[in-house]
């Protein structure tokens, strides 16, 4: 079933996080997004585009990881349809608030939990603040953002069918493919990631039904020049800021990136050159490997 109603993009990320300061110096210097300073309550947020900001830190000893999802949808009707989808599966959902809609820059704003208990939200209206251009700290060109949302997210579910259902047929994400990382099983593995898709980009989000000490496993940006990956990647390695993964090619959406670890200890994925999805053509598909070349453990 494909849903009418759905959202746009994968708008903003929020995370829990011990450590902020480090996230600043280490969100503008090395991944090169602006910070916009701490908001009235203490949060970090940080831009990548018009958009008045894309990444929300929040202090969390505890938790460094994800504590926040917002998808964007097109207009106030497709807010209050995807409201009755959601309240139809017996979601509770809550109107955001003066102080919440402020707090995130947006006109109107749903709140909820997904099947995981991570707290939600749809919104429409961002403001975008086209007055005062992107800046980057670091000699890079822009990322590819706007429309297609900051990037992607892959992140451990507690049920693969139930994340699903409510995704796919609940929200209103489309299926991009399946990777299956066990060949000598064929086609039918334990390991089986979704990736899912609301615009062009091949994936929004991922996620896969395994235990791992965090529910981010990474979340991904992507730059328009293949450089800023390589000057990037020097960085990492003049930092000495730990590279997991190594500079490879992935076989589904064909991105050219590498992994390195952030001050939370999950990933970002620093990517290049993913393709596009044309939603007229597109069809499901299987991979049973995740990187054509490279994506090494170190
Ligand atoms: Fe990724």
């Amino acid at each position: 079933m494909t849903q009418d109603a759905a959202p746009t993009q994968l708008g903003y990320l929020g995370m829990g996080v011990s450590d902020i300061t480090a996230w600043e110096k280490f969100g503008t210097e090395v991944l090169g997004l602006e910070s916009r300073g701490r908001d009235d309550d203490g949060s970090l947020l940080l831009r990548m585009d018009d958009y008045h900001h894309r990444f929300i830190f929040t202090e969390d000893s505890a938790l460094d990881d994800l504590n926040l999802l917002g998808w964007e949808v097109k207009d106030e009707a497709t807010l209050n349809a995807l409201a009755g989808h959601l309240q139809k599966e017996g979601i509770e959902v809550h109107e955001g608030d003066e102080d919440a809609k402020n707090r995130r820059r947006v006109v109107h704003l749903i709140e909820f939990t997904d099947p995981n208990g991570i707290p939600t939200e749809l919104y429409c209206g961002p403001l975008l603040s086209r007055d005062r251009p992107f800046q980057s700290l670091r000699p890079i060109g822009n990322f590819v953002a706007g429309e297609q949302g900051f990037g992607h997210l892959t992140m451990s579910v507690n049920s693969l069918e139930e994340s699903l259902h409510f995704y796919r047929d609940v929200l209103g994400l489309r299926l991009s493919d399946w990777v299956r990382p066990q060949p000598d099983r064929g086609v039918q593995s334990d390991l089986n990631l979704a990736f899912l898709h609301c615009n062009r980009r091949h994936h929004s989000l991922a996620f896969w039904e395994v235990e791992m000490p965090k529910r981010m496993h990474h979340f991904m940006i992507q730059v328009q020049r293949l450089d800023d990956v390589g000057s990037t990647y020097d960085l990492c390695h003049d930092r000495d800021i730990s590279i997991d993964l190594t500079l490879g090619r992935h076989t589904n959406d064909g991105m050219l990136s590498f992994y390195m670890k952030t001050p939370s200890g999950f990933d970002v994925e620093y990517g290049w050159g993913a393709l596009e999805v044309d939603e007229e053509k597109w069809t499901v598909q299987l991979h049973t490997t995740g990187s054509s070349w490279g994506h090494r453990h170190l």
